[in-house]
């Protein structure tokens, strides 16, 4: 099956798609990126990710490539070419093109380049029945919250994870407390069934996965609290668990050489798990639904 990209303004295979040498993504890693899930053919909370997008792209002064609804279009078309009903979109939005100086450049055009994936991680065994996630001191800059392409400190995580036979590695501040992980949110659950992770700030990246899921904790009668916890904690932890687009919510069932509780996905994970997918798939289908009506 022929893949394709999106690379400013076209639509072009896959193995041939290209962007200048002097792109300023390359070079300063000057620019930022959403990952967004597709279940049904639809994109999951795409309002929730254009939202952080703008706020990434402000914090760096880069220009919107286009509205939200053409936007929009396009990462659908991608999804659409590749036949990705299940899968993930790739977004990333650059400061351009322009010879290469540290300061913004005066009138480059902001890059724009999509891709798409199939893969439906989310119901792979594996995460079903538990990860294991290593600690590393958090050794990245201060604002986490910037959904920035500079990913250097997260793929060091992440290949020390890998390394040990780990899926995750959770990040660990100054302070002895969790940040999160490479590419996730941590979380853990309290004796009572309360629900706790990191709340918002510049230290971490405040995930789409994890606004949706306290929202739908919340609505359940799950109690959740935003404070930050020690790895330590989190190993005698009732449950932990963590949570992305690419994966949604994965039990933690050991952290370093700690084995949290039983060793097995706790019964809060499993329902915030049950919750998760209902409500993705009730999305997909009112996309679809709104999407027959116009038609
Ligand atoms: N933290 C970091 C550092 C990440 O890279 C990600 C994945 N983008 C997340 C958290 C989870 O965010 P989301 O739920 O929006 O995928």
């Amino acid at each position: 099956m022929s893949r394709w990209a999106y690379v400013n303004g076209r639509y072009v295979p896959h193995a041939t798609a290209r962007t200048h040498v002097e792109d300023r993504g390359m070079q300063f890693s000057d620019g930022v990126y959403e990952v967004i899930a597709v279940v049904g053919g639809a994109l999951v909370d795409a309002t929730l990710h254009f939202e952080r997008l703008d706020r990434s792209l402000s914090a760096l002064e880069i220009a919107a490539p286009m509205r939200r609804a053409p936007l929009e279009a396009v990462l659908r078309e991608v999804a659409r070419r590749n036949r990705v009903s299940e899968g993930i979109v790739y977004l990333q939005v650059n400061r351009g093109v322009a010879p290469r100086n540290h300061a913004f450049p005066r009138d480059a055009r902001p890059s724009m380049v999509v891709t798409a994936r199939r893969g439906q991680p989310a119901s792979s065994p594996a995460l079903v029945e538990g990860v294991r996630v290593i600690t590393i001191p958090d050794i990245r800059w201060r604002r986490r919250d910037i959904k920035s392409v500079s990913l250097l400190a997260n793929v060091l995580a992440k290949q020390a994870a890998a390394q040990d036979g780990a899926f995750e590695a959770w990040q660990v501040d100054e302070d002895g407390m969790v940040t999160e992980g490479s590419q996730s949110n941590a979380w853990m659950v309290e004796a009572d069934g309360a629900v706790v992770t990191r709340p918002p700030s510049h230290d971490i990246l405040t995930g789409i996965t994890r606004t949706r899921l306290i929202d739908l904790a919340r609505q359940d009668g799950i109690t959740v609290i935003e404070r930050a916890f020690t790895p330590q904690e989190a190993a005698r932890a009732r449950e932990a668990f963590l949570t992305s687009t690419s994966s949604f919510v994965v039990p933690v069932v050991q952290i370093d050489d700690a084995v949290v509780a039983n060793g097995r996905p706790g019964a809060v994970t499993e329902r915030l798990r049950a919750l998760y997918l209902d409500f993705v798939a009730r999305q997909a289908i009112t996309i679809l639904h709104t999407a027959l009506a116009k038609a």
